[in-house]
């Protein structure tokens, strides 16, 4: 049973959203300059304003450098961010915290901040739910909702700097391994590691951002010619078409030797090392034959292989393999010459793995008709 702490912040439940107002970073740099300059203002406020939101501003009214008839005005026409925080869990004595957010129009999605000593990571969210429906995956397992805006997916990263601010931490490091397929909403995704990145707004180096895939390779392709120099993390999971076909449901479409092969154009063209994803599942894919497969597959390439013990999802036919089996997968793929990470269970009982908190708050607020008081530890269902 999960032991995560978690709350909700505000009564919850679908609405229709009646604000109108638009967010702030809805608006790109120059249209904020043109409505600044039709309120007589200079268009160095513009950086002002950024400064503030990337500083982790709540509020117009705390941007002190900002004239205030100016603050007042832009309170009146825009929104800071247009998230809404309607659950947090904590796991992991408060390093990793974990908020799911309601968008307008009433879809929710959800981000993990995750403290190491030195560096704090943000797992961020690109669609509400997801279209590819991998089996194991608790995102997939709820109809697809939509496509975020780039700024829905920055303003996660803003409230992120918000919360790790108070703490006295920075943001250094972003994953697009929330819910979604990143490369299924490539537009805002890549406008939105624009913005991360941006000096002006967040400043993140676009090495320290990682974008993880389930495999559609056009995208994968053009992301390579934007010269944006991200990481990129492929979700292999299986090394043979047959079982990925079933895990990793894209397959179908762009099978795993020409998704290795695009993905290795990704890593010539921008000389980053590939990130190659597998999701570890008891007596599926940790077996002697899949690590051969593996090391058949990527052996001589520059890539590395990040193993993920299965964060168990309900109503899955999947098991988490035993911590032997883990360190017997991975002694077999690097004896292959690869180089080996095991991803550590940060947030486990967080619900951390994409979709769970969403999963969880669904499931409590169908039980609960649909309302969860403040605060209330919602029961784990
Ligand atoms: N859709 C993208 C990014 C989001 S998923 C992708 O699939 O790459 C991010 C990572 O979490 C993927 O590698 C995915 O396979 C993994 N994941 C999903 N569900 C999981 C679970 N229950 N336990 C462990 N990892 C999981
Ligand atoms: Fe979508 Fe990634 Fe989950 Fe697969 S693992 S359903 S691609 S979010």
């Amino acid at each position: 049973m999960s032991t995560a702490k978690t709350f909700s912040k505000a009564p919850y439940r679908r609405r229709v959203i009646s604000e109108v107002r638009p967010a702030i970073l809805s608006t790109s740099a120059t249209e904020l300059e043109v409505w600044l300059s039709s309120r007589a203002a200079p268009a160095y406020r513009r950086k002002q304003v950024w400064g503030w939101l990337a500083r982790g501003a709540a509020s117009f009214a705390e941007m002190g450098d900002v004239p205030k008839p100016l603050r007042s005005e832009l309170e009146r026409e825009f929104r800071v961010t247009s998230l809404r925080q309607v659950a947090m869990s904590e796991a992991d004595r408060g390093l990793t915290t974990k908020t799911l957010y309601e968008l307008d129009g009433g879809h929710s999605v959800e981000s993990v901040v995750m403290r190491y000593s030195g560096r704090s990571t943000l797992c961020i969210s690109s669609q509400a739910g997801c279209p590819i429906g991998c089996p194991f995956c608790a995102t997939g397992k709820f109809p697809f909702g939509r496509n975020l805006k780039a700024h829905e997916i920055i303003e996660q990263a803003l409230d992120a700097v918000r919360v790790l601010g108070t703490e006295g931490r920075r943001l250094s490091h972003v994953v697009f391994m929330g819910m979604g397929e990143p490369m299924a909403n490539y537009h805002a995704v890549v406008e939105s590691v624009r913005r991360l990145s941006d000096p002006e707004l967040l400043g993140i180096s676009p090495r320290r951002i990682v974008v993880s895939t389930s495999g559609l390779i056009p995208r994968i392709t053009q992301l390579g010619e934007e010269k944006l120099a991200v990481t990129l993390a492929i979700s292999l999971h299986a090394a043979r078409d047959e079982l990925r076909d079933v895990l990793v449901p894209i397959n179908r479409k762009y099978p795993v030797a020409d998704l290795v092969a695009a993905a290795q154009g990704y890593a010539d063209r921008t000389s980053r090392r590939v990130s190659y994803e597998w999701v570890l599942l008891a007596g599926v894919n940790d077996t002697e034959r899949d690590a051969k497969e593996l090391g058949r597959l990527l052996r001589g390439k520059l890539a590395h292989v990040n193993l993920i013990p299965f964060n168990p999802v309900d109503d899955t036919p999947y098991r988490a393999p035993e911590r032997g089996a883990v360190r017997r997968f991975k002694e077999l793929v690097e004896a292959q010459g690869l180089t080996v990470t095991v991803r550590d269970t940060r947030g486990r009982d967080a619900d951390a793995a994409c979709g769970q908190l969403h999963e969880r708050v669904m499931l409590a607020g169908r039980a609960q008709g649909a309302l969860l008081t403040d605060r209330s530890v919602v029961p784990a269902s």
